[in-house]
């Protein structure tokens, strides 16, 4: 793999595949959150400033069947011409004549934007054919979309079969999300405590076996708190539950006690009678909850015991909210725990807050600015501390 920052990208048509994936306003198409654009910006820029010309692939939401206006591209151009000052072309489709020319008559200081990628089912499919056209269009690969490096798709993984290994290279996005994902993982300051949540135990099973093996703390928190519950024999009422994952909770548990990882459950709750911002409200024990009661936030006490066990570490990962936390009367579990960390890590602690959910909780609450690292990555992260290889890295490095 080549070194993003020593290549010579004087004179060169640059391929960067990056995650574009904004959201959009349905009917005006405006951004409604330019983050994942601002993110490639230093990639995109420093390739400009040395005298390169950069080809922009990107997908843009899910489209089922071809090209949907909704999910166009074209709908960047204007603001991408705005933040990087420079003019920007559009190649209404990603591969074929028009992409060709447009991309051989590209000038140094130029950008050329691409169709969504994703308007071929290739692209998924990772078509080797496919990725070979999009790698014709440019001298070299650049990968800097991490949001999307889980992926073994055409534009992520089998187009960097098409360059030497001194033609690509990770982005400065991508370099900056895997440094700060090792630095955790490798946990080099302890103690290391993982906060997982969010809602089911069934996505978050692999991260939690995994993470047993270097965590001192795991945290549990979120509707999957409930199931876990329910294994330790509690009452949980009409909280989140998945029966057939009862038997993984317990599992887990006991492994615990063998690894001498230390997991914490919610003791108290914040319970409704039902999942509604105007529901009647209550605190409970995690276990007592009453019939027809659902937990939707941890409680004030467990609030406080998980902030005492988070500001006391030196290596946190957050994964997934405490509670509903978009509803304003359950939202105080997550802000708590968004504000741990900030503390924890203003008195030295390296953070890495990671999975859409968690990174909007950290927007919400004010503490982007004070997290070691807000990850732009939800699956990629989720599978990189899952202990699994990320195609899109692997395929630059080979
Ligand atoms: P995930 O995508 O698995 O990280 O889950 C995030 C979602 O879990 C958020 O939309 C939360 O509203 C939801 N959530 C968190 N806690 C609970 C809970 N106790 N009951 C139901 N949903 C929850």
């Amino acid at each position: 793999m080549a070194s993003f920052n020593t290549y010579r990208f004087k004179g060169r048509k640059v391929i960067i595949r990056v995650d574009f994936n904004v959201p959009l306003d349905k009917e005006t198409f405006e951004i409604i959150d330019d983050k994942r654009m601002q993110a490639a910006l230093p990639t995109i820029n420093k390739i400009l400033s040395d005298g390169g010309s950069v080809i922009i692939i990107s997908h843009l939401g899910r489209p089922k069947n071809g090209p949907e206006k909704s999910f166009s591209l074209s709908h960047l151009t204007n603001h991408l011409e705005q933040i990087t000052s420079r003019k920007v072309l559009f190649a209404q489709d990603c591969i074929g004549e028009e992409a060709q020319t447009l991309s051989q008559k590209l000038n140094p200081g130029e950008i050329l934007l691409l169709e969504n990628v994703r308007f071929y089912k290739e692209e998924t499919l990772g078509d080797a054919n496919f990725a070979k056209q999009l790698a014709d269009l440019g001298d070299c690969y650049v990968n800097d979309a991490f949001g999307t490096a889980h992926r073994a798709h055409s534009s992520t993984t089998h187009i960097a079969t098409y360059f030497t290994r001194e033609n690509k290279m990770s982005g400065l996005l991508m370099k900056s999300e895997i440094e700060s994902a090792k630095k955790v993982m490798e946990v080099t300051q302890r103690p290391f405590t993982a906060i997982v949540g969010g809602a089911k135990v069934s996505d978050k099973v692999l991260i939690v076996e995994n993470l047993m093996k270097t965590a001192d703390h795991i945290i549990i928190g979120g509707g999957m708190a409930y199931t876990f519950k329910k294994a330790l024999g509690g009452q949980i009422g009409a909280s989140l539950c998945e029966n057939d994952r009862i038997e993984t909770c317990k599992e887990i548990l006991s492994k615990a006690g063998d690894l001498g990882v230390e997991i914490h459950l919610p003791v108290d709750s914040i319970v409704a009678d039902k999942f509604s911002a105007d529901a009647q409200i209550d605190t409970s024990k995690s276990d007592e909850i009453s019939e027809n009661w659902m937990g939707l936030d941890i409680g004030p006490l467990a609030a406080d015991q998980f902030s005492a066990i988070i500001e006391g570490s030196k290596t946190i990962l957050w994964n997934g909210p405490m509670g509903v936390f978009e509803l304003k009367p359950f939202e105080e579990g997550t802000k708590s725990v968004a504000s741990a960390v900030a503390k924890a890590t203003e008195k030295g602690a390296y953070s890495l807050i990671g999975g859409g959910d968690s990174a909007a909780a950290a927007k919400k609450f004010n503490v982007v600015e004070k997290i070691s690292h807000v990850s732009t990555g939800g699956g990629a992260l989720l599978e990189y501390f899952e202990g699994k290889e990320l195609p899109g890295v692997a395929a630059i490095h080979k």
